[in-house]
C-alpha cells in the first residue's frame, strides 16, 4: 500500500469544488459517465487499430446503487488504467487541471455545462470516492484508489477480474438523493440519453406464458434496463431516413407534442463538426415558445437546453437537437457570441433555415402558404432580427388580403401600386389587425377597389415597422386610420353640398352635443352620400406611438385614445334631416346619436354609453 498527497497548493480544493458547483451539483453523474464512455470509445478505437488482438466483448456501462452501503457505483469495461496512470490522471493531470479552472472562473458561475471538472465533480456528492480499475494491457494488475475528500489518497493492490474502472461514490448526507433510483433515473434521462455506449441501470423483469393446458407455464426474463439509444438519428445518414424516422425521434425528444410541420438535417465537417436535426413546431399564430428546447450535445453528452448564445434568439422557436464538439464549453456566455466558431455555426444554421424555407416554398408553394399561420411568425421573427435571414426571407414571406390570397412583397407591390399609389409617390400597404371589427372599414376600402392586409399577429406591428423602414416607398395604413377616400392620398379636391355658414353651424351642434372627446377632434369631411355620416378614425401614426407606449409598459387605459370624429357633410342625413331640424335639443340629441353609431362601428362602445345607446334606438324605433 502506498500513501501519498496529492499535489495541489491550495489544500482546501474540495470545499470550494462543493461550493463552486452547488446548483449543478447533479453534472457529477454526467462527467463520471463521460469518463467511462471515453474509456470505452478508446478501448474501440485501440481494437479497430488492430492493437488489443483479444475480442472485446460486451462494453456496456453499468450505474448501481447500494442503499446500505449507501454508494452509487459507474462501471465500464474500457481501456482501465495501470498503478501508475492513475497516479498520473487521477492526482495530478486532473487536479492541476481542476484548479486552473476554478482560478480562472471563480467569478462567473455562469459557465456552460460546467465541463472541466471532470473526474473532481465526485466531491461534489461523495465524502469518499475509491477507484478500482485493471488495464487492458495483458500484465496488468488491478489497483483500488481511494481518497476522503481531502488532498490525502492512498493506493493498494485490488481483486478485480475484468478489465474497467469501478468509480464507487460513498455518497455523503448532504446528497442523499443520489442515492435514489427515481433521481438517478431521470438524470441518466437527461444527460445520457444518447450517449454512444449502451448504459445499464438495474433490469426488468418480462414474463409470458408459453405451452398450453396443464403444460402452461409462466416464463420470467431478466432483461437489462438500457437507458439510453446509443445511435441518435441525428448521428445517421440522411439520405438513408424516411419521415417516419424523424416522426418518430421527434416523439422521443418530446413525447408529449404534436408532430412538427417539418425538419432540418445539419451535418457539416468543414469548417467545423456539427451535426443535429431542428424541428418547425406548428406555432399556431402564437409566440408561446420554448416549450420544447433546443438540446445542446457535444459528441452525444447533453450539455444544456438554453442555447440562446449559440442560436439566434428566433432559431430558438425551433425545436430538436444540435451536437458540436466544435462549440467551447467551459467559456463564459458572455465569450461565446464573440467565439469565431459560434459565429460560424450560427450563420450555418440561420443560411440553412432560411434554405429549407426557399425550398419549400418553391416546390409546392399552395401547401407552403397554406401552412403560413405556423409559419409566418418564425419568419417575421427572423426577418426583424437578422439582415441576413431578411434578405432571403424577402423570397419566401408572404402577404395574405382579407381574401386569403397570397402574395410575396414584390407581387404585392406590383399588383396595389396602380391605385395605391399616393401623392408622395408612395405605394400604400393597407391593412386590418381584426377582420371582424374592421368590416366596415374594410367594405368602404374595397369599395375603392383597394386591397386590404391582414396582419393579426403580435409581431405583426414590428414587422410592419421593420419592412417600412427597409423597403423603398412603401407606407403601412391600417384600414381604420381615415376616410376610405383619404387612406390613400391623392392631391383631388372634393365638393361640399353645404355652405361656409352651414358647416359652421353643424361643427358647432356636434362640438356641443359631444362634449369632452377624451383626446379626439371633430373634422369636418365631404366624403360621399354612400359613406357612414358619422366615422372614428384612428390616425396612424398617434395610433402607433400609443401602441410603442404600451408596448413599453405604460398603461393603455391611461394614455388618451387619439381618434378623429369624422362628419361626412355630404350626407342626407345631415344635409337634409338634421338641418331641417328646429329644435336645438333634438339636434343635439341626433348628432349624439349619430357619434355612438360611429363609435360602435369602432367597438368603442361600453358600459353605460352602450346602454344609452341601446334606450335611445328603442325610443327612434317606437
Ligand atoms: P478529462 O476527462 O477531462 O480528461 P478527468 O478529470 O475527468 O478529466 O479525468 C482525468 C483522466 O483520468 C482522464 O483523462 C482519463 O485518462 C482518466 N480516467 C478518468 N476516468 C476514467 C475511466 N473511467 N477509465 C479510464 N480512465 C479514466
Amino acid at each position: 500500500m502506498e500513501k501519498g498527497k496529492i499535489s495541489v497548493q491550495t489544500e482546501n480544493i474540495f470545499p470550494i469544488i462543493k461550493k463552486f458547483l452547488y446548483s449543478d451539483q447533479e453534472v457529477f453523474l454526467r462527467e463520471l459517465i463521460s469518463n467511462a464512455v471515453d474509456a470505452t470509445t478508446k478501448l474501440k478505437t485501440l481494437s479497430s487499430k488492430g492493437e488489443i488482438k483479444t475480442e472485446i466483448g460486451d462494453t456496456t456501462i453499468e450505474i448501481s446503487i447500494d442503499e446500505k452501503k449507501k454508494t452509487l457505483t459507474i462501471s465500464d469495461k474500457g481501456i482501465g488504467m495501470s498503478e501508475s496512470e492513475v497516479k498520473k490522471y487521477l492526482n495530478q493531470v486532473a487536479f492541476s487541471s481542476a484548479e486552473d479552472f476554478l482560478k480562472k472562473y471563480k467569478d462567473d458561475a455562469n459557465i456552460i455545462g460546467h465541463f472541466g471538472l471532470g473526474f473532481y465533480s465526485a466531491f461534489m456528492v461523495a465524502d469518499k470516492v475509491e477507484v478500482i480499475t485493471k488495464s487492458y494491457k495483458k500484465s496488468a494488475k488491478a489497483v483500488k484508489w481511494t481518497c476522503k475528500g481531502d488532498p490525502q489518497y492512498k493506493i493498494e493492490a485490488a481483486e478485480k477480474k475484468e478489465r474497467g474502472t469501478d468509480i464507487v461514490l460513498h455518497i455523503d448526507d448532504d446528497s442523499k438523493e443520489f442515492l435514489d433510483n427515481q433521481r438517478i433515473n431521470a438524470l441518466l434521462n437527461k444527460y445520457c440519453k444518447f450517449l454512444p455506449v449502451p448504459i445499464k441501470f438495474g433490469t426488468n423483469t418480462n414474463s409470458h406464458f408459453e405451452g398450453e393446458g396443464d403444460d402452461k407455464v409462466e416464463i420470467v426474463e431478466e432483461e437489462d434496463n438500457i437507458i439510453n439509444n446509443p445511435t441518435p438519428l441525428w448521428k445517421k445518414r440522411p439520405n438513408n431516413l424516411k419521415d417516419k424516422h424523424y416522426l418518430d425521434f421527434y416523439k422521443e425528444l418530446y413525447p408529449m407534442s404534436p408532430d412538427p410541420m417539418f425538419w432540418i438535417h445539419l451535418n457539416i465537417d468543414f469548417p467545423f463538426n456539427l451535426t443535429g436535426i431542428l424541428y418547425f413546431p406548428k406555432l399556431n399564430n402564437s409566440m408561446e415558445l420554448q416549450k420544447n428546447k433546443i438540446q445542446l450535445y457535444s459528441n452525444q453528452v447533453y450539455v444544456t437546453d438554453d442555447v440562446k448564445e449559440i442560436v439566434p434568439e428566433f432559431l430558438t422557436l425551433l425545436h430538436g437537437v444540435i451536437d458540436s464538439p466544435d462549440i467551447p464549453l467551459n467559456v463564459s456566455r458572455s465569450y461565446l457570441q464573440s467565439d469565431s466558431n459560434v459565429r460560424k455555426i450560427t450563420s450555418y444554421i440561420t443560411k440553412k433555415v432560411a434554405d429549407k424555407l426557399n425550398n419549400l416554398f418553391k416546390k409546392d408553394r399552395e401547401s407552403y402558404q397554406s401552412k403560413w399561420d405556423d409559419i409566418g411568425v418564425f419568419v417575421k421573427y427572423g426577418m426583424i432580427s437578422d439582415q441576413k435571414f431578411y434578405d432571403k426571407g424577402l423570397k419566401f414571406a408572404v402577404l395574405k388580403n382579407t381574401e386569403d390570397a397570397f402574395s410575396t412583397i414584390e407581387e404585392y407591390r406590383e399588383k396595389v401600386a396602380k391605385i395605391q399609389t399616393d401623392k408622395h409617390d408612395r405605394t400604400v400597404f393597407l391593412y386590418t389587425n381584426n377582420k371582424d371589427e374592421h368590416h366596415s372599414y374594410i367594405e368602404s376600402a374595397k369599395a375603392y377597389s383597394y386591397d386590404v392586409l391582414v396582419f393579426d399577429n403580435i409581431i405583426d406591428n414590428h414587422f410592419i415597422q421593420n419592412l417600412e423602414q427597409k423597403l423603398d416607398k412603401v407606407a403601412f395604413v391600417r384600414v381604420d386610420s381615415d376616410t376610405a377616400d383619404n387612406l390613400v392620398q391623392k392631391d383631388e379636391k372634393k365638393e361640399s353640398v353645404l355652405s361656409e355658414g352651414e358647416l359652421e353651424k353643424v361643427k358647432t351642434i356636434f362640438t356641443e352635443a359631444l362634449g369632452d372627446l377624451q383626446g379626439g377632434q371633430i373634422e369636418m369631411k365631404p366624403l360621399s352620400p354612400d359613406d357612414q355620416p358619422v366615422l372614428i378614425t384612428k390616425p396612424e401614426f398617434m395610433r402607433r406611438m400609443k401602441e410603442m407606449q404600451s408596448f413599453q409598459g405604460a398603461n393603455l387605459d391611461m394614455l388618451p385614445d387619439p381618434h378623429s370624429v369624422v362628419i361626412n357633410t355630404n350626407h342626407p342625413l345631415i344635409v337634409d334631416k338634421m338641418m331641417k331640424m328646429r329644435n336645438k335639443d333634438k339636434k343635439s340629441d341626433f348628432a349624439s346619436y349619430l357619434h355612438m353609431l360611429a363609435k360602435l362601428n369602432q367597438n368603442m362602445l361600453k358600459g353605460k354609453e352602450l346602454a344609452d345607446f341601446t334606450k335611445k334606438s328603442i325610443e327612434f324605433l317606437s
